[in-house]
């Protein structure tokens, strides 16, 4: 019998899970641990709540965890109520797939201003997020600028674009959805140190920002490259870029009734945030593209912002005793391994890149270079008894599967019309409800 550890029941954690039941059948044991009572990490907190397609793929990880030689062990903080060491005394591997949750940080003078976030936090307030849910973002102000070109930028430029109607169907928490009913926000500047041929944004999310109700996305013609160039692109940033070609070309006025500008500011590198107590403006220098690096030009202006939000990247959070690499903000690691018996998986193996579906290939990765570590191993460690008789010792209040459902079920009775669920956001309320 093998007996398995996963830390993180994100999408990392549960293909992992499917790829040890292909792997060793029924001789193996898989524990998947979360510090939250609840499920799914990226899923549940991370993906955009109007973007339910997506979070239906926590049905197949369902259907992984209802097996019989998987077991979900929620409400268990690695490091806290029990140790890397002492799991990786019981199970032949510990894998870690506790994804990359803390915000990159951008450095620059007044991030300590308020109003001023990373995605992490403002994503996990829309998205009822235990640690960020308290947050309370302060929306009263005209303008918002969001700092970066990737799929979060644009989930954020969405969110805080979108009507009140525009989230039936969501799952975002109601404090948030109170709060942006009643922002102020008219003006969102999504701002890029570099240009239209350097954006991470996908076609199908970059599409969305162009049939919102209220919002329209505005992009100056003059910052768009020579079509011919585009010649040049892969096909899916060619598609991304063609949509920015749109935006650039939709006539003013075009859009009766939309009172919210999302523009497009390239080749602007944030310098610092200025105000007193509170965000006020950031500064911003013009940059141009050399050798594909934005290079500052000297020429520097301010844009007002009453919040920003940075969506610059993600960061892992160390453990203690666990190799780390600062420069990357992820474990240490070849290709899955950390030392013997120890690995890694999912964004916290290779950095925050990728859709949900490239961890399902990393998965069956780390459990290759595992079968092949244990295949000379003599086995005989204790799994999930060892560790059940260990959190009964230590008086862990542990959070099963079963009482996961319970939790689901409760967030279903309380939901409001036409949305899946009304998220618990605080830990307390998530055990009470399993009843
Ligand atoms: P990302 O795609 O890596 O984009 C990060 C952006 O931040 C880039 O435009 C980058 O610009 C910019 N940036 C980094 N450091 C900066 C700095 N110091 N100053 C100014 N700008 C800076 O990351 P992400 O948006 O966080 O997304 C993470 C992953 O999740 C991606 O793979 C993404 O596709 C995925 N995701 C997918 C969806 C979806 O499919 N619906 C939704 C959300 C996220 P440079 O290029 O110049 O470095």
């Amino acid at each position: 019998m093998r007996h398995i550890a996963i830390i993180g029941s994100g999408p990392a954690g549960y293909y992992t899970a499917e790829a040890a039941q292909k792997q060793w059948g029924d001789e193996v044991r898989v524990d998947i641990f979360d510090r939250l009572p609840v499920p799914y990490g990226l899923i549940r907190t991370g993906v955009a709540p109007d973007h339910q397609s997506i979070k239906g793929v926590s049905r197949r990880y369902e259907q992984t965890a209802l097996s019989d030689n998987v077991r979900f062990v929620g409400n268990v903080t690695l490091g806290e109520d029990v140790s890397v060491e002492e799991l990786m005394g019981l199970y032949d591997a510990v894998v870690l797939a506790t994804g990359a949750p803390r915000d990159r940080a951008l450095d620059l003078p007044g991030d300590h201003l308020r109003n001023v976030f990373g995605s992490a936090a403002f994503v996990g307030w829309y998205n009822g997020h235990p640690e960020f849910a308290g947050l309370a973002p302060d929306l009263s102000g005209d303008t918002a600028v969001v700092i970066g070109m990737g799929n979060v930028a644009l989930d954020v430029a969405r969110i805080l674009s979108k009507t009140r109607e525009e989230f039936g169907g969501s799952d975002i928490v109601g404090h948030a959805l109170d709060s942006l009913t009643s922002s102020g926000i008219r003006r969102i500047v999504v701002l890029g140190r570099r240009g239209p041929h350097q954006i991470m944004m996908t076609p199908k999310e970059l599409g969305e920002l162009g049939h919102l109700t209220r919002a329209v996305p505005r992009v100056d013609p003059a910052d768009l490259p020579d079509v011919d160039e585009d010649a040049l692109l892969e096909p899916g940033l060619r598609k991304s870029v063609n949509h920015l070609r749109s935006f650039a070309a939709a006539p003013e006025g075009a859009r009766p009734g939309a009172d919210i500008d999302v523009e497009f500011d390239f080749f602007a590198s944030p310098r610092a945030f200025l105000g007193e107590g509170q965000v006020e403006a950031i500064e911003v220098e013009r940059t141009r593209i050399e050798g594909g690096r934005a290079v500052g030009t000297g020429e520097f202006y301010e844009i007002p912002a009453a919040l920003v939000v940075a969506c610059i990247g993600y960061r892992t959070s160390p453990i203690p005793g666990v190799p780390f690499d600062e420069r990357a903000g992820r474990f240490a690691n070849d290709e899955g391994r950390i030392l013997p018996g120890l690995y890694c998986v999912g964004w916290a193996r290779r950095g925050p890149s990728g859709t949900i579906g490239t961890n399902r290939p990393d998965g069956f990765g780390v459990i290759e270079k595992i079968a092949g570590d244990l295949a000379t191993a003599t086995g005989g460690k204790q799994g999930r008894e060892g560790f059940d008789a260990l959190a009964t010792a230590r008086g862990l209040d542990v959070v099963t599967f079963r009482d996961w459902k319970k939790i689901e079920e409760a967030e279903a009775a309380r939901a409001r019309e036409g949305a899946p669920r009304e998220k618990f956001v605080d830990v307390a309320d998530m055990i009470r409800a399993r009843g």
